[in-house]
C-alpha cells in the first residue's frame, strides 16, 4: 500500500485579477522507499505540489492521505506536530543555521520532538552525521563547509526525527555535476538502509534518470509518469 496518496489535489490563489489556479487535479501515490522526481517547466507547480505533499500548505480541494490518514482534516497545530515527526525537508540552498555547528544543526529538529534526552539527541545527531559522511566535521560552523558538505548535513538534519518521507526542492540545484551525483548516491544509500521515501523536485536530467519514477508536471497537471525499470526498490 502507498504511504502517501494525493487524491484530486487542486490549489489556487486569490489575486486582484481573480482566482489563479496552480494545481489542477493531481492524483498520485508514493510507496515506502521510493525515490521519485517531479520535473516540469518553471511555474508548472512543482514547489506548490511539494508544499502540499509536505503538509506545509493545504490544498484548495482534494485530499492527502499519509499512512491512510487524511491530513487535510487535521487542525493547523496537529498538522505542525505531524509534519515535524513524519516529514523531513531539504532545500536547494541548504538552509543551515550559519551560527551553529553541523552537529547543532542536526540536533535542532529533535528539540521540538518529545522523548529524547539531550545526550540521546547528541548521539543520534552524531550517528546521522556518520551516516552521511560528515562526522569528522561535526564541530564546523556550516559556512565553513562546502556546498556538497552542507547538503549532507542538511540531509542528516532532515532525517533527525526518522521521517517517513523527505521532500527535497532542487537538492542538487546549487551543486556541480559531480557533487550532485555524490548527493544522489547518498540519497539512494539512505533509502536502502532506512527505507525512507524521497520526493525530489528537479530540473536536473541526471536526478530524473536515476530516480525510480519521474512525474512530469505541466501547467498544474500530471502530463506523464515514467517508471525507470532499472530502479533499485
Ligand atoms: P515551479 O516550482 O514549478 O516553478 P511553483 O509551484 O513555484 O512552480 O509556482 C507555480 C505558479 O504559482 C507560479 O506562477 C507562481 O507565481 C504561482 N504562485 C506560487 N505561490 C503563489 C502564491 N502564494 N500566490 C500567488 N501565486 C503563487
Ligand atoms: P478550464 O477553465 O481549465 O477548462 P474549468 O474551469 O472548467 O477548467 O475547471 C475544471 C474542473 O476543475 C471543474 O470541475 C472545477 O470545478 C474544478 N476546479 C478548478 N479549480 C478548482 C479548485 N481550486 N478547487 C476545486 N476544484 C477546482
Amino acid at each position: 500500500a502507498p504511504i502517501i496518496q494525493a487524491h484530486g489535489i487542486f490549489k489556487g490563489y486569490e489575486t486582484e485579477t481573480g482566482h489563479l489556479r496552480i494545481l489542477k487535479g493531481i492524483s498520485t501515490a508514493f510507496r515506502t522507499g521510493e525515490v521519485v522526481s517531479i520535473m516540469g517547466p518553471s511555474g508548472s507547480g512543482k514547489s506548490t505540489l511539494l508544499g502540499i505533499l509536505g503538509t506545509l500548505d493545504l490544498p484548495t480541494a482534494g485530499h492527502l492521505f499519509i499512512q491512510g490518514q487524511d491530513v487535510t482534516r487535521l487542525s493547523e497545530s496537529r498538522l505542525a506536530g505531524y509534519r515535524a515527526s513524519k516529514i523531513g525537508f531539504v532545500f536547494q540552498s541548504y538552509n543551515l543555521i550559519s551560527t551553529m555547528t553541523a552537529l547543532e544543526n542536526v540536533m535542532l529538529p529533535m528539540l521540538s520532538a518529545e522523548g529524547k534526552t539531550r545526550r540521546q539527541m547528541r548521539q543520534r545527531a552524531m550517528d546521522l552525521l556518520e551516516l552521511v559522511g560528515m562526522k569528522e566535521r561535526m564541530h564546523h560552523l556550516s559556512p565553513r563547509l562546502s556546498g556538497g558538505q552542507q547538503q549532507r548535513v542538511a540531509i542528516a538534519r532532515a532525517l533527525a526525527n526518522e521521517p517517513l518521507v523527505v521532500i527535497a526542492d532542487e537538492p542538487t540545484g546549487n551543486l556541480d555535476r559531480k557533487t550532485g551525483e555524490v548527493i544522489l548516491e547518498l540519497i539512494f544509500s539512505l533509502r536502502d538502509r532506512l527505507r525512507t521515501t524521497f520526493i525530489l523536485a528537479t530540473h536536473d536530467p541526471y536526478v530524473a534518470s536515476v530516480s525510480d519514477r519521474v512525474i512530469h508536471l505541466s501547467d498544474g497537471k500530471i502530463e506523464q509518469v515514467v517508471e525507470n525499470r532499472v530502479n533499485r526498490t
